[in-house]
């Protein structure tokens, strides 16, 4: 691997490809081989002077990038987007969507590159730089992105694969001083993510409206081939197939949303993952005090986008999905058989994390009542829904006390715990130290409030990325416990309530 050391000057145009960089990574340009109809080829603006912000080793080796040197000057020019990669075919896509229930017209990668595809042990993954310049996509933006929603979707990404959540990752942030106009003049950072695949519904969408019918049977073909080959293994439709396949997918990862107290804040359908992947960290927060009807996006006004109507919107968006499809299908009673498993799959995988989280290995009648009793309690007394689930691990071997106290309803809290504890006694085996374990591997004592967030990123803009570094190893390591970093898990301060977080980024 050859890394030059000179930082080439920033330029606001376009990185000279003559001077590549190799990372000595096998890079494939799969999505580039589609044709122009889905993209424009476009490399990164560089940005002056670069520093970083943040690295994920674990995301290096996941796309087999020697750990030790993405610590290099020249890694941080190559993901600053200052540097041309060899092997790389840069570029921005092309979709559309439905924002807030509207039709929105053509979106596509505004501020996002791809730069190709690696091909690594885990299979292909793609590595796309966020807030690397404008792109022909970039409408009224300014293709960049600003410091505090890049560490922002740096840290939620890593946390959200230490939850077990399907997410992208997030290989690093550099951060540069260049001013970006926000409600304030805030600076430039970019984040390099990767995912197998970062197409959406939208790109669905996009050429079922414009009439495309070749180039959505393309993309729906390139889909199925390299992400869901079972498809056309079984009998019928295969785009039919991928769409319940799709459906499923999402069930399970809005199922992992709401068990863990995760808003995503912006489910348009340019921000929905065609392989079920949670993507485009936005304003999204994870629930302190547990309201049902929480909003988390200050920019939606109309609660389109509360935590509980989170399984709703996901089956909104996949009928938007499944009528971008039907070009491909016999007729339209495809697509809505298609979809038809969702309404029952979503709730009953709910239900079976919920019941994980309870200690309890099976779901039986009588389950579903015992976690709406407990919500509705929770609910009414404005429980810190992740204290609440690690002092509960606690309790399935040890006192109920610290639970209790976090009510205000002590005596239907006490009917419901007695429930509980009923209901956890009578399986077959139980063993109280076991499912203790169980429930404090399943219930983390960490996950990225927006108080955690936000004082990780104060730090940031003053140049110190020592909490930032912290956090994320916290958030690495989620059902561990904190040894002297009590503080990450503590219950959030006052003024945390009063953080706005808006689709501004
Ligand atoms: P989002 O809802 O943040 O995922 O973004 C919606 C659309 O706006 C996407 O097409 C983005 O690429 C685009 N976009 C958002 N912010 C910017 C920006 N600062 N510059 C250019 N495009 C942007
Ligand atoms: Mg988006």
């Amino acid at each position: 691997m050859s890394a030059p050391m000179a930082t080439m000057a920033a330029m606001n145009r376009p990185v000279d490809l003559a001077a590549s960089l190799d990372l000595g990574l096998p890079w494939r340009n799969r999505f580039a081989g589609l044709g122009e109809a889905f993209y424009t080829l476009r490399s990164p603006t560089p940005l002056p002077a670069p520093e970083w912000v943040g690295t994920s080793p674990a995301v290096a080796d996941l796309i087999g990038l020697d750990r030790a040197w993405l610590a290099s000057p020249a890694a941080l020019d190559a993901f600053t987007g200052n540097l041309a990669i060899a092997g790389t075919q840069p570029l921005a896509s092309v979709y559309s969507g439905h924002q807030f229930g509207h039709w929105a017209g053509q979106l596509g990668d505004g501020r996002a590159i791809l730069l190709g595809e690696v091909d690594a042990a885990a299979g292909l993954q793609e590595v796309q730089l966020k807030g690397a310049g404008l792109t022909p996509y970039s409408r009224m933006g300014d293709g960049r992105a600003v410091l505090r929603s890049s560490i922002r979707e740096f840290l939620c990404s890593e946390a959200m694969h230490a939850l077990g959540i399907p997410t992208s990752r997030a290989l690093c942030v550099t951060g540069s001083h260049a001013p970006v106009r926000r409600e304030e003049i805030e600076t430039a950072a970019v984040v390099t993510r990767v995912a197998p695949s970062f197409i959406r519904f939208g790109h669905f969408e996009h050429f079922s409206h414009n009439g495309m019918h070749d180039e959505l049977r393309q993309l729906a073909d390139f889909v199925v081939d390299n992400f869901y080959p079972a498809c056309r293994q079984q009998p019928g439709n295969p785009y039919a197939a991928l769409l319940e396949a799709v459906a499923a997918r999402t069930a399970e990862m809005v199922a992992q949303w709401q068990a863990v107290g995760f808003c995503h804040g912006v489910m348009n359908t340019d921000n929905m993952s065609i392989l079920g992947l949670t993507i485009d960290y936005g304003p999204f927060q994870f629930l302190d005090a547990f309201n049902p009807g929480h909003i988390c996006n200050h920019s939606d006004t109309g609660g389109r986008y509360a935590y509980n109507r989170q399984p709703n919107i996901a089956y909104w968006n996949l009928f938007a999905l499944g009528q971008a499809l039907l070009p491909l299908m016999d007729d339209q009673q495809q697509a809505l058989d298609a979809l038809e498993p969702y309404k029952a799959l979503m709730p009953a995988a709910l239900q079976r994390r919920m019941n994980a989280k309870l200690g309890l290995s099976e779901v039986q009648d009588g389950d579903a009542d015992l976690t709406e009793t407990l919500m509705k309690l929770m609910a009414t007394d404005a429980v810190d829904f992740t204290i609440f689930w690690r002092r509960l691990s606690h309790a399935a071997n040890g006192p109920l006390e610290p639970v209790r106290d976090l009510f205000l309803q002590r005596e239907a809290f006490d009917t419901w715990a007695g429930r509980w504890q009923a209901r956890l006694q009578a399986q077959a085996g139980f063993d109280a130290a076991t499912t203790q374990a169980q429930m404090l591997a399943t219930n983390p004592q960490v996950v990225l409030r927006n108080h955690l967030g936000e004082l990780a990123i104060q730090r940031a803009r003053q140049g110190d990325f020592s909490e930032l570094a912290r956090l994320q190893n916290a958030l690495e390591h989620p059902f561990e416990a904190l040894a002297g970093q009590e503080d990450l898990a503590a219950f959030p301060p006052d003024w945390a309530s009063q953080i706005e977080i808006s689709c501004s980024s």
